[in-house]
C-alpha cells in the first residue's frame, strides 16, 4: 500500500530539498505535484482538493519557522495536513457505561468482516476483557464455520445457531446473543453480519434491523482498503442507510494505491478505528492517523527530527543568528560552538544522522562515527580565548599549539578543525548574500 504515494512525494520533497528559499511559485509547483501524486493514488477528488488549499495557504502564510529549512517546513505541514485527513486524533473504541458493550460490524461480502472480528476479539481479550463473538452473518454459507474456527484459535468464546437448528434469523440469534453475554459475564459482544457483493436493499434493512434490535455502542464498518474509490462510495452508502460510528479498514497489506484510506475519514465524516494488515490474526492494530502519516511520508524519523530540531532551536538563539546574518556579521567560533551543543542536545550523533533522509544506506559508516568527536571538537574551541573564538585569523601557528594542548588534542586535530569552521563560514557567507541581507559578502579574513 502507499508505496507509490510515498515514492511520488519523497521525489516532489528531494527537489526542493537545498533550496534556500521558496517563492510562492515554487509552493504552487510542489503543491501541483503533490495534488497530481494524490490524484494518482487514487483519493477522492474533494479531499485533494481540501488538502492542496491547505498546503499552500500554509506554506505562504505566516507560520514560517525559522528553526526549519523549506523542505522541512513543506514535510512539516504535508504530514500535519495529512494526519487531519486521516482523522486527527487516535478515536478509541466507546465502551458501554453497563456491560455488555455491543460492537456491530457491518460491510459488503469479503470485506473482511469475519476475519475483523476474530482479530478484534483477541485484541480485546488480550486488554482483559472477555469478547463473546456473534455469528450473526446467516447468508454466506460457511460465515458461522468460519467465525468457529477463528474464536477458537483466539480463545474466544461463540455464540451461532446450532447446526440444523433452523434458526435462520440473524435478528434473533443477536438479541439472543446479548442474553447470553449478560448470563456469562462477557463485557463486548462482537456481532458479525452478513455481506453482499454489492450494495443491497435487503441487506442494508437486514443491518438496520440488527441494529435496531441490539442497539451497538458502535457500527464498525469494515473496509476493503483493496477496492479503492468504490470502497468510499460503499462507506457512504453504509453510513446513510445503517448508519456507522467508524470504519475498519482491511486489506492494508495489499498493494492498492491507498486512496480509500486516505479518502474515507472526510468523505464519511466517521473515524478510521482500526487497521487489518494480513490473514493471520495477529494482523491488527488500532489506527494511529499520526503513525499512518509519517508512513506515507515513508520519513517517520525525518519528522521526529523536525520536532526535535524546532525544540532545540531556542527563540533567542534564532533570533541572535537571525540578527547577525541580517547585519551581515561574520559567523564565528563561538556561533559553531553553539550549534554543536544544539546538535549534541538532539541525542547520540549517529542518532541524529541516521534521521536523514537519504541517509539510511549510510548506517555502517556513520554507526562508525565518535559520539566523542563531538566532545572533543567543543573542548578545542573552549581552549580558544573569547578574541580568537570571535576571529579565528589570530589562530597562528604557536596559539594552534597552546589550544591543542589546552584541549588535549594533536595540532592536526585543530587544523583540521578551523579548516572546517572555514567552510562553514564560507556557507553561512554564501546564505546571507542569496537571501539577500545584510551588506551582502564579507571579505575572507
Ligand atoms: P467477510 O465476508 O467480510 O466476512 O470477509 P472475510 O473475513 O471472510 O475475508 C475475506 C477474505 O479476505 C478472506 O480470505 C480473508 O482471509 C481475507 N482477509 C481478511 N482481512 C485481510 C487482511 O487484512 N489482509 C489480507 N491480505 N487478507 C485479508
Amino acid at each position: 500500500m502507499f508505496d507509490a504515494l510515498s515514492d511520488r512525494l519523497s521525489g516532489i520533497f528531494e527537489s526542493i530539498r537545498g533550496k534556500g528559499r521558496l517563492t510562492d511559485a515554487d509552493i504552487d509547483a510542489t503543491a501541483r505535484e503533490i495534488r497530481l501524486a494524490l490524484l494518482e493514488a487514487d483519493v477522492a477528488l474533494p479531499v485533494v482538493k481540501t488538502f492542496i488549499h491547505q498546503i499552500k495557504e500554509r506554506c505562504k502564510g505566516a507560520e514560517v519557522s525559522k528553526a526549519l529549512n523549506p523542505a522541512q517546513q513543506i514535510i512539516k505541514v504535508v504530514n500535519e495536513e495529512l494526519i487531519a485527513i486521516l482523522g486527527g486524533e487516535t478515536r478509541r473504541l466507546n465502551y458501554a457505561k453497563q456491560a455488555p458493550t455491543v460492537i456491530m460490524l457491518a460491510g459488503l461480502q469479503g470485506a473482511g468482516k469475519t476475519t475483523l472480528a476474530g482479530k478484534l476479539a483477541k485484541w480485546l481479550k488480550s486488554d482483559e476483557h472477555s469478547p463473546l463473538l456473534v455469528a450473526a452473518d446467516l447468508q454466506r454459507p460457511n460465515a458461522v464455520g468460519q467465525l468457529q474456527v477463528l474464536a477458537e484459535r483466539a480463545g474466544v468464546a461463540v455464540y451461532a445457531p446450532e447446526p440444523g437448528s433452523g434458526v435462520g434469523d440473524p435478528v434473533k440469534v443477536a438479541t439472543d446473543s446479548i442474553e447470553e453475554a449478560r448470563r456469562k459475564g462477557h463485557d463486548v459482544v462482537i456481532v458479525d453480519t452478513a455481506g453482499r457483493l454489492g450494495i443491497d436493499e435487503e441487506m442494508m434493512q437486514q443491518a438496520r434491523e440488527i441494529r435496531a434490535a441490539v442497539n451497538p455502542d458502535e457500527v464498525l464498518f469494515v473496509i476493503d482498503a483493496m477496492i479503492g474509490q468504490d470502497a468510499v462510495n460503499t462507506a457512504e452508502a453504509f453510513r446513510d442507510g445503517v448508519g456507522i460510528t467508524g470504519v475498519v479498514l482491511s486489506k492494508l497489506d495489499g498493494d492498492a494505491r491507498g486512496g480509500a484510506a486516505l479518502s474515507v475519514r472526510h468523505v464519511t465524516g466517521q473515524p478510521i478505528m482500526f487497521a487489518s494488515t494480513g490473514e493471520k490474526l495477529e494482523d491488527f492494530d488500532v489506527f494511529h492517523p499520526d503513525r499512518m502519516a509519517s508512513r506515507i511520508l515513508g520519513m517517520g524519523d525525518m519528522l521526529t527530527l523536525i520536532e526535535q530540531a524546532e525544540a532545540v532551536f531556542e527563540e533567542d538563539q534564532k533570533e541572535e543568528m537571525t540578527q547577525k546574518l541580517l547585519k551581515g556579521e561574520d559567523f564565528t567560533l563561538e556561533d559553531f560552538l553553539e550549534q554543536m551543543q544544539a546538535i549534541r542536545k538532539m541525542g547520540p550523533i549517529g542518532n541524529v544522522l541516521k534521521m536523514m533522509p537519504g541517509m539510511g544506506q549510510m548506517r555502517q559508516q556513520i554507526d562508525a562515527i565518535d559520539d566523542k568527536q563531538i566532545d572533543r571538537t567543543s573542548a578545542i574551541i573552549r581552549s580558544m580565548t573569547p578574541a580568537e573564538r570571535r576571529d579565528s585569523a589570530l589562530i597562528n601557528g604557536s596559539r594552534r599549539l597552546r589550544i591543542a594542548n589546552g584541549s588535549g588534542v594533536t595540532v592536526s586535530e585543530v587544523n583540521q578543525l578551523l579548516s572546517r569552521f572555514k567552510d562553514a563560514q564560507k556557507m553561512m557567507r554564501g546564505m546571507t548574500g542569496a537571501m539577500g541581507l545584510g551588506g551582502g559578502t564579507k571579505a575572507t579574513k
